[in-house]
């Protein structure tokens, strides 16, 4: 855990107590402040309680004494409109902040000499910050990685000389951080993403744009109009990444099929047969840890070794082995249509499993890669829709559940001419008309798939 003893004898107002809002209240009064807490949702109060940790009602709170509001990640700080702590806080011309900021104002007065890898983007954070982290604990370095992903900021290790935090950003946690200053700074791409919680394009690109205008070095997925004027924006030093065949601009370091170039042309990594980095997309993931390695001294066959046992995250294009010659592919973590694009993007004779709870414009944007799948096997709230758009282009079944799906699919698949035909559940629609969540999908998926007779392969 890492106490935030910069404020040491503070009194702080934090909102929201889930796991993030939990890990900063215990991390607050490990490093001497005064906290009351407090959550709109009566549960999390009862958790808190169930915790030791004072919860009192901050529409009730004197609020002149306070010296900030911490506000967990997903609290709204202006988009739809301001949680009803906002405007207090600003009555009280208080900062309002998150853990990030905490983590950063203690690394500021404990070491402001440790690497600090900050990473974000509309796509590929949770995947670039887990690779970036195993490239480096490979070679044996001290790494904390957290953030967005996985443990709160505040249940690593404190910052140290020699200790690398890799951290993954999402724009609410860079909006709670007004002195964001880490040594590397990432941005993979942008995208209209979650505009319901940013306002405009603009504002959602310039929140992102902070990560690397504030860092030592910046590093840059230059294949969209966004990041590629951010990153003619910023100045040196930078490291431009991009993909061949994915935008106009040059870069620094260059995807070309599976290997990564400098510019000059000399090889610095090579990607082929590494299962966890199927793609183009992970191709721009991976020259992002490339970049980042590198600048941490990590070159040559450390660097190729790092990549190459990379597991992977589950649920992004997880492969879960194959039965015989069909490859079986988890990819319950694409919502919607552009994250299915990638995994259609990776692989041929696909048995599709597809649907759920749509997102507006369903399947259509994927229909110029329709002449890769085999057959679609639908499940879900969203079946007329999408059987509506494949008539007569592409043939599928109904299949309803998940359960049907996988099998029928594993033997369809089984029994087809192709080579290496593949099993793939890429739903490209939200889970909720049948799981809790994509995880819980995911989950079903692998474990239907351990569960097929080998016989029926
Ligand atoms: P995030 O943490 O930003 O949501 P993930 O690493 O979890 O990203 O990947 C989520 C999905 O986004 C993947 O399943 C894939 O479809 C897509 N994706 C991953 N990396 C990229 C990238 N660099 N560019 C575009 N899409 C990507």
């Amino acid at each position: 855990m890492t106490p935030a003893t910069t404020f040491a004898g503070r009194k702080v107002a934090l909102f929201g107590l889930g796991g993030s809002g939990l890990a900063t209240v215990r991390s607050l009064l490990a490093g001497g402040a005064d906290v009351l807490a407090w959550d709109d949702n009566a549960a999390s109060r009862d958790r808190a309680r169930d915790q030791g940790i004072a919860v009192s009602d901050l529409r009730e709170a004197d609020w002149s004494g306070f010296d900030a509001l911490v506000l967990a990640p997903g609290v709204p700080l202006t988009h739809p409109e301001p949680h009803w702590t906002v405007p207090l806080a600003k009555a009280a011309g208080i900062a309002i902040i998150g853990d990030i900021e905490i983590f950063c104002r203690e690394r500021a007065a404990r070491a402001p000499g440790a690497p600090f890898v900050a990473i974000t983007g509309t796509n590929g954070k949770s995947t670039t910050t887990a690779l970036t982290a195993h490239v480096l604990r490979e070679t044996g370095r001290d790494v904390q990685m957290g953030g967005n992903i996985g443990t709160a900021i505040l249940s690593l290790e404190p910052p140290a000389e020699g200790r690398v935090h890799v951290i993954e950003l999402s724009t609410f946690q860079i909006d709670l951080t007004p002195s964001l200053a880490p040594s590397i700074g990432v941005l993979l791409n942008l995208t209209p993403d979650h505009l319901d919680r940013h306002g405009t394009m603009e504002n959602y690109a310039a929140i992102k744009e902070r990560v690397v205008s504030s860092a030592g070095l910046a590093v840059i997925g230059v294949d969209d109009a966004y990041c590629a004027a951010i990153a003619a924006r910023r100045g040196e030093p930078r490291m431009r990444i991009h993909v061949e065949g994915h935008g106009e601009e040059a870069g620094d370091l260059i995807v070309q099929g599976p290997r990564i170039l400098d510019s000059d042309g000399a090889s610095l990594a090579d990607l082929s047969g590494i299962g966890s980095l199927r793609g183009a997309h992970n191709g721009q993931n991976a020259a992002v840890a490339v970049a980042v390695a590198r600048a941490l001294g990590i070159e040559g066959a450390a660097l190729a070794t790092g990549l190459k046992s990379f597991p992977g995250l589950a649920h992004r294009m997880e492969g879960l082995g194959r039965r015989g010659r069909v490859l079986f592919v988890n990819d319950s973590k694409a919502t919607n249509a552009d994250s299915t694009e990638k995994a259609l993007l990776a692989f041929r004779d696909i048995h599709w499993i597809v649907g759920g709870k749509a997102k507006e414009g369903g399947i259509e944007p994927l229909s110029p890669l329709f002449d890769r799948i085999a057959h679609a096997y639908l499940i879900g709230a969203s079946s007329d829709a999408f059987a509506a758009t494949l008539e007569g282009r592409v043939p599928f079944t109904r299949c309803g559940t998940l359960e049907v799906a996988t099998e029928t699919a594993a033997k369809a698949a089984a029994a087809s001419e192709a080579p290496e035909p593949v099993v793939l559940l890429s739903p490209a629609c939200a889970s909720y008309d049948q799981f809790p969540n994509f995880e819980v999908r995911g989950d079903r998926f692998r474990a239907l798939v351990q569960a097929l007779p080998e016989a029926a392969t």
